[in-house]
C-alpha cells in the first residue's frame, strides 16, 4: 500500500534531466573567430540547449552579434556566420529555467559604456545576486533581464578603475558564487574563474590565436592545442599587449564541482590532466569494490554511465554488454494519445535490447540518482524484457541537497532520498539489490578540494536562503529540472 502510494505521487511530476547552466567559448586573433566560436559552442552543446549567441569584432568596433533560442545548429546558418566578421569574440550556450528564456536573457549580454562595447558570457550562478541587484537598483541602476550575469556586468562597469584587469578585479570583489566568465572589453578578451573554481575554464592556442572554453573538448574540434586550466580565482587578459595573467583579490578553498566529473562534462574533456572518462572508470571500479555481486552482464544507462559501467565490468570480470539504447534525437516529439506522457517520454528515449538481457542476471550501472523517476521506468523495461535479476549500482552517493552553483536541480522535497524511505527503496525501484558509491570513495577519486555539497549538504559558501526565496518567487512558472 505504501509503495503504491509512493509510486502514484512520484509520477505526478514530469520527467526532466539535471541541466548544466551554460557553456562559454572565446577566440582572440582567429582569422575566422565566428566559425571557431560556433564549433566551440557546438562541442559544448550538452551544457545548454535552449539558446546560443556570439559577438565578434575586428577591433573596438564595429561589433557583430547574433543570438537566438534553440540548438547551436538552429541558431546559426552558414549565411549568418559569414556576416559575423571579426578576429575576436565570445560565445555562449544557454540553459534557462522556464519563464526566463526571452531574448534579453540570451548571452553574451552586451552594453556600451563610455564608448566601449563590453560583452559577457557566464557559466555558473551568483548566490548573492538578489542582494547586489537590490542595492544597485536603489542606487538607480536599470536592469534589462532577470539574469544574475547582468549583475556581474553592472559591477564591472561600476568600477572606477580604467585598466581592464583592475576593472574586473574590482567588479568581482563582492560577487559570490560560481562564475566562469569570458568578457569582451573593446578589442581585448578576458577569462576569469571564481575563487572556488566551481565551473571549469581552460585556455587553448592555435598558431597566433588564443581560445578560452568551459571544456577542453571544444579545443579539439577546432584543432587548437590545450595550454592550461585556469585556476580558481585566476584570470587572463589578451589584448594587443599580449597575454597577461592576473588573480582576483579574494581567496577561497578550491571547490570544483564533483558532478562535472560524475555526470555533466563530456568524457573526452580533461580536468587536472585526466579525462572525465578516466574519472568515471575509476568510480565504476570502486563501485564494484564496495558493492560486488555475481551476475551475467554489466550494462550502462547511456551515455553518461558508459565509463562507470566499463569500470565496474573490468573490476568484476563480468562481461559488459549493451542492454539499453538511447535515442539521441528526442526533441519535441509527438506523444501518442494511448500513452501516458511519462511512459512515452522514457520509451522515446530508451529501449532495451531484449535478447541481451533475457533470462540474465544483470548489473545496471547509472551515474547518479536525483528524483529516481527515469531509472525506475528503465528498471521496469528490463523486467518486461525478461531480466532474471536486476542489481542496480550507482557511481555516486544519493543526491540529497540542491545545488546553488550552476546546476538546475529539483526542490529538496522532490529528491528520491526525501520521498522514499531507504528500507523500501529496493522494492520501490523494483531491483533485487541496490548499491551507492560511498561519499568517502567519491572524495578519494575526484579529489578532496571539490564541492560535493549536493551529496553531503556541506556547502562551500554560506547560502542566504532569504535571497534564494526572493529569486525563486520571481521565477513564475518555474519548473526546473531534474533527472533519472
Ligand atoms: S552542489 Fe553538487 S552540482 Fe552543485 S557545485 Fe556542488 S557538487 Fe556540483
Amino acid at each position: 500500500m505504501l509503495i503504491s502510494k509512493l509510486i502514484e505521487s512520484f509520477f505526478m511530476k514530469k520527467i526532466f534531466h539535471l541541466k548544466e547552466k551554460c557553456g562559454v567559448f572565446a577566440a582572440y586573433n582567429s582569422p575566422h573567430a565566428a566559425q571557431d566560436i560556433y564549433l566551440g559552442l557546438y562541442a559544448q552543446q550538452h551544457r545548454g540547449q535552449e539558446g546560443a549567441g556570439v559577438i565578434v569584432s575586428n577591433g573596438s568596433s564595429p561589433h557583430y552579434t547574433h543570438k537566438g533560442t534553440g540548438l547551436v545548429t538552429e541558431v546559426f546558418s552558414d549565411e549568418i556566420l559569414q556576416k559575423l566578421e571579426g578576429k575576436h569574440g565570445i560565445g555562449h550556450v544557454r540553459y534557462s529555467t522556464s519563464g526566463h528564456c526571452g531574448s534579453n536573457e540570451i548571452q553574451p549580454l552586451v552594453v556600451t559604456h563610455q564608448n566601449t562595447i563590453i560583452a559577457i558570457a557566464h557559466n555558473g550562478h551568483i548566490t548573492n545576486a538578489a542582494k547586489l541587484k537590490r542595492e544597485m537598483e536603489l542606487n538607480g541602476s536599470l536592469f534589462t533581464s532577470s539574469s544574475d550575469t547582468e549583475v556581474i556586468l553592472h559591477k564591472i562597469v561600476h568600477s572606477k578603475s580604467k585598466a581592464p584587469i583592475q576593472k574586473i578585479q574590482d567588479g568581482l570583489k563582492t560577487v559570490e558564487g560560481a562564475y566562469s566568465l569570458v568578457i569582451k572589453l573593446g578589442n581585448a578578451i578576458a577569462a576569469v574563474r571564481d575563487p572556488h573554481g566551481f565551473r571549469p575554464l581552460h585556455l587553448g592556442k592555435r598558431d597566433d590565436a588564443w581560445f578560452f572554453a568551459s571544456e577542453t573538448c571544444a579545443f579539439d574540434i577546432i584543432g587548437a592545442e590545450y595550454v592550461c586550466e585556469i585556476g580558481p580565482g585566476e584570470g587572463y587578459l589578451i589584448s594587443p599587449r599580449g597575454l597577461e595573467s592576473f588573480k582576483l583579490h579574494i581567496t577561497a578553498t578550491p571547490s570544483f564541482c564533483a558532478f562535472e566529473l560524475v555526470y555533466f562534462s563530456r568524457p573526452d574533456s580533461y580536468h587536472k590532466s585526466k579525462s572525465t572518462h578516466s574519472y568515471r572508470l575509476e568510480l565504476g571500479r570502486a563501485l564494484y569494490e564496495e558493492h560486488p555481486i555475481e551476475a551475467d552482464i554489466v550494462t550502462a544507462v547511456p551515455d553518461s554511465s558508459n565509463s562507470a559501467a566499463l569500470g565496474y565490468a573490468s573490476a568484476s570480470g563480468i562481461p559488459l554488454d549493451i542492454g539499453l539504447i538511447r535515442n539521441h534525437y528526442t526533441g519535441r516529439t509527438f506523444i501518442a494519445p494511448h500513452q501516458s506522457t511519462r511512459e512515452s517520454k522514457v520509451r522515446q528515449k530508451f529501449n532495451v535490447i531484449g535478447d541481451a538481457v533475457e533470462n540474465k542476471r544483470i548489473v545496471v550501472v547509472d551515474d547518479s540518482i536525483v528524483r529516481g523517476t527515469t531509472c525506475r521506468k528503465i528498471i521496469s523495461l528490463f523486467r518486461e524484457n525478461g531480466a532474471k535479476e536486476i542489481h542496480f549500482r550507482i557511481a555516486s552517493p544519493m543526491v540529497s541537497h540542491p545545488c546553488y552553483f550552476g546546476i538546475d536541480m529539483p526542490d529538496r522535497e522532490e529528491f528520491l532520498v526525501n520521498k522514499v524511505p531507504r528500507n523500501v527503496l529496493n522494492s520501490f525501484l523494483g531491483v533485487d539489490s541496490l548499491g551507492f558509491l560511498s561519499g568517502e570513495t567519491l572524495k578519494r577519486v575526484v579529489g578532496e578540494n571539490t564541492c560535493r555539497a549536493c551529496f553531503t549538504g556541506d556547502y562551500p559558501i554560506h547560502i542566504n536562503h532569504a535571497d534564494e526565496r526572493i529569486e525563486k518567487a520571481k521565477e513564475t512558472n518555474h519548473a526546473p529540472y531534474a533527472h533519472l
